[in-house]
């Protein structure tokens, strides 16, 4: 199967500089109480050991099924969610659990882009009235300059005809547009985007990936959320591919393709129907519709949650959690009733979730 390497010309990356966004064993476990008062309260894990770091420059997709916790990540990127254990460094600056007087005024660096436009929007403003607010609030600026910078941007994004439009008199493209206007006139350090194309057509999505993409300021990250391979393919440096809560590849698709079964199915949905099952509650997630998992194969990927860990050599950045492709000290068949590590993604017969809720 080849799936064939992206083509477009990525943003330049500056990897020797400190990150805009470091994560560090990242986990969040939501608690749900019972249908009665004397039911037991559940622990819902809905990620869980998830590290990232973004780059100056760098856009980075997270993709992966409804449920596989990508949007709880972004969301606690960005200190909408508090982790229940890891660390988030935005810049430098310990970022999780910062009282908000001190997150209020930083925010502005870090902006939100939501996947629903039309909710994001005054239904009884224009567009240019929509960038001038957003940029005298949050940006300080004069009304004067607020005017003539919400222009600029807006010609910047195509909509220079549609200023004076309101949300209803505007394509679903067009309001996906206006929201990024607002986000990249504040000349955003880091930008979360959330699933933004999501229920346009294959035109449309390519112009507003443009559009937000394209008029980045140089220096900031992105976290791309999507669901959308090609968008991961055609705009990211690199690709996180999560499941139950966990990253199950990390790639850089310029120079690689996937190699985890689930992650390959992600990203060339022809090959094989994507699983829509409940998954394994022990060992690997993925395991009851894994082909790799044969064998003396089978008690390890029971037994045992597999780790991140580099495809090639200790230096190599694409890296897959697998026993198979990619096994780790003390996994393999010989030692199919042993752990395999100290960090948290190794624990056994962990309650993986069936289906995680995201963002419950
Ligand atoms: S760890 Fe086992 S079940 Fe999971 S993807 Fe690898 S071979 Fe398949």
């Amino acid at each position: 199967m080849n799936l064939g390497p992206s083509k477009r010309q990525l943003r330049p990356v500056k990897v020797n500089e400190s990150p805009v966004v470091e994560v560090r064993g990242l986990v969040k476990t939501f608690r749900r109480n019972g249908r009665w008062p004397w039911s037991p309260v559940r622990q819902i894990p809905a990620v869980q050991g998830v590290d990232l770091t973004v780059a100056p420059g760098e856009v980075v997709a997270l993709v992966g099924q409804s449920g596989s916790g990508k949007t709880t990540v972004s969301r606690i990127v960005l200190g909408l969610d508090e982790p229940t254990v890891g660390e988030v460094f935005l810049e430098g600056l310990r970022w999780d659990g910062l009282p908000e007087s001190v997150r209020r005024p930083l925010r502005v660096n870090y902006q939100y882009v939501p996947q629903d436009a039309m909710g994001a929007l005054d239904p009884q403003q224009t567009a240019l009235e929509h960038v001038e607010e957003t940029l005298t609030v949050l940006g300080g600026m004069s009304r004067a300059d607020a005017h003539q910078a919400g222009q600029d941007m807006l010609r910047r994004l195509g909509l220079g005809a549609r200023m004076h439009a309101l949300p209803r008199e505007m394509s679903g493209g067009e309001q996906r547009r206006v929201t990024l206007a607002r986000v990249l006139a504040l000349d955003p350090r880091l930008v979360v985007a959330d699933e933004p194309t999501s229920g346009l057509d294959l035109d449309r999505r390519e112009s507003v990936l443009e559009a937000l993409i394209g008029n980045l300021p140089p220096d900031a990250g992105c976290i791309l959320v999507t669901h959308d391979m090609t968008e991961a393919r055609g705009w990211c440096h690199r690709v996180l591919a999560m499941l139950a809560g966990r990253v199950i590849e990390e790639v850089d698709l310029t120079v690689a393709e996937p190699a985890h079964p689930y992650a390959r199915i992600l990203f060339d949905p022809w090959s094989a129907p994507v699983p829509r099952g409940p998954l394994a509650t022990t060992g690997c997630p993925f395991r009851p519709d894994c082909p790799l998992a044969s064998g003396d194969m089978q008690a390890v990927c029971a037994a045992t949650v597999p780790q991140l860990s580099p495809l090639g050599d200790a230096q190599d950045r694409h890296r897959v959690a697998c026993h198979v492709l990619a096994p780790v000290d003390g996994a393999g068949p010989a030692a199919s009733n042993t752990k395999s590590s100290d960090s948290p993604p190794t624990e056994t017969n962990a309650p993986a979730a069936s289906s995680p809720a995201e963002n419950p």
